[in-house]
């Protein structure tokens, strides 16, 4: 079988490539299978070596994967290579925290000691979704491979391209056979999880994350799944709108709506109704399309055909329900899969856009009596990954925050921020989590031997 990828931006087909057979993935398997004891008693020191080599590697080719990130996602180019450069920077904080949670702990008791080692899983495969094809990945492979484990790496059949040249670069500096790739749709990716591997570190969608579950579930194989979204924003009548406006529009468009962690809904307090969306329509007019002048925010087309009809069709649902179109709405009129940055008011609970992830450039806002209103409208979904409250009682607001089903919230600002904390997805948004100590060890598997005195 064949990948047919194509150019998002202007419809062209690029270069078929060749996916992966069920021999050549359970080949593949067992190669890693081989050489993997050898791997994890490589000394940890070593094996980092092998990864800062690699991920040197990926920015010196940075210009180069993100030319085929740019020509297969549609990602204007200076943001593919931010996103490349990044990637292979993330190494650094996952080298910290890998050696914190290697390093083995004891716990004495009245008759001797209990030590815990943290070893690796074994043969792990890293699966991706597209919208960041250098980052997601990337930050569960570094985990994996300095924990210990080799890996199989299957990147989005929509951008087979990406994952490609990133192998080469992990290829080139690591010992034969500890890194492969996969190349594929959904059937590969099926392949890959139900052959003899330890443990699968997955990023897509909840309905891929379901099937994943469940295909695990055969041999209890271990399981990392960050997975969609539908954030809230709730914005109280006392809120700094012309903040909080600049947020909900650079959270819900950057990517084109493209992020697991982008707003996807906001609830604004009546009072603040009129001069929010005012402040909104404005900010979200001067986004730019393609290419656009310094300093002003671009966004590209939608990366794939399936998704560019996804938001086209919660749009229209949202206007048959009686939604207004503030700003945009529309695919343009040209090749390419663009649709323009969008504002959308008087939505209401059952409009597609307020229930189902978007995941595109929709500023969807609805507007409730009361924050209580809002709070118990955010938490009614399946989705938990992440919220923000904005308004003017800081302190009264923490409290409302906690509230918050998801697993990172913020006040008056951004989600997250401190290098380390638990970046762990609540409800249907995943299973596992990343970030910090405790989230390396999600990529290892404790071993504890009692010593008797
Ligand atoms: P997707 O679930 O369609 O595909 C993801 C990957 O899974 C692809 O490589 C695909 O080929 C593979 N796949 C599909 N079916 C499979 C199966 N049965 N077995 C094994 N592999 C299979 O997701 P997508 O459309 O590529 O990505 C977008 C989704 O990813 C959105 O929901 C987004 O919110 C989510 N996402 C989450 C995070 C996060 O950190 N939580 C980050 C980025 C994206």
């Amino acid at each position: 079988m064949k990948l047919t990828p194509v150019n998002p931006r202007t419809e062209e087909l690029l270069e078929p490539v060749d996916c992966t057979t069920r021999e050549e993935v359970h080949e593949k398997v067992a190669r890693a299978r081989a050489v993997q004891g050898a791997w994890q008693a490589t000394p940890f020191e070593q094996r980092a070596e092998h990864c800062r080599r690699a991920a040197e590697q990926i920015e010196a080719d940075a210009d180069q994967i993100a030319g085929r990130m740019h020509a297969e996602t549609g990602k204007p180019v200076q943001q593919a290579r931010g996103e490349t450069v990044g990637a292979a920077r993330a190494l650094g904080s996952a080298v910290t925290d890998m050696q914190a949670a290697l390093a083995p702990e004891e716990r004495a008791f009245k008759d001797g000691l209990c030590r815990t080692h943290y070893l690796p899983h074994g043969v792990a495969a890293v699966i991706g979704p597209w919208n960041f094809p250098a980052y997601m990945p990337l930050e569960a492979i570094w985990p994996c491979l300095l924990a210990g484990n080799t890996v199989l790496f299957k990147p989005s059949e929509f951008s087979p391209y990406t994952g490609i040249a990133m192998a080469d670069a992990l290829a080139k500096h690591l010992p034969a056979d500890v890194f492969h790739l996969v190349l594929g749709t959904g059937e590969e990716g099926g392949w890959l999880t139900a052959a003899e591997i330890d443990f699968i570190a997955f990023v897509g969608s909840r309905a891929t994350g379901k099937a994943i579950m469940k295909q695990a579930s055969d041999r209890l194989c271990r399981l990392l799944l960050e997975l969609g979204g539908k954030d809230a924003m709730l914005v109280a009548h006392d809120a700094d709108l012309e903040q909080a406006a600049q947020f909900a529009v650079r959270s819900s468009l950057q990517n084109a709506g493209q992020v697991c962690v982008a707003v996807e809904r906001v609830y604004v307090e009546r009072a603040a109704e009129a001069p929010f969306i005012a402040h909104v329509v404005e900010l979200a007019a001067d986004v730019a399309l393609d290419a656009g002048r310094n300093g002003q925010m671009v966004i590209g087309p939608m990366s794939n055909a399936k998704q560019m009809r996804i938001v086209l069709d919660h749009i229209r649902d949202a206007l048959e329900k009686g939604a207004k179109l503030e700003l945009g709405g529309k695919r343009l009129d040209r090749a390419g899969y663009w649709v323009e940055p969008t504002v959308m008011s008087g939505l209401t609970p059952d409009m597609k856009l307020m229930r189902e992830e978007t995941f595109g450039p929709v500023v969807a806002i609805r507007t409730v009596d009361s924050l209580e209103d809002a709070i118990r409208e955010a938490n009614d979904t399946r989705y938990g990954l992440t919220a923000t409250i904005w308004g003017g009682q800081r302190d009264a607001l923490y409290a409302q925050a906690l509230r918050l089903e998801a697993g990172l919230v913020a006040v008056n600002g951004r989600q997250g921020g401190a290098p380390g904390v638990p970046r762990a997805p609540a409800k249907e948004s995943g299973f596992g989590f990343m970030g910090g100590v405790a989230g390396m060890r999600q990529f290892l598997q404790p071993r504890t031997v009692t010593i008797r005195t």
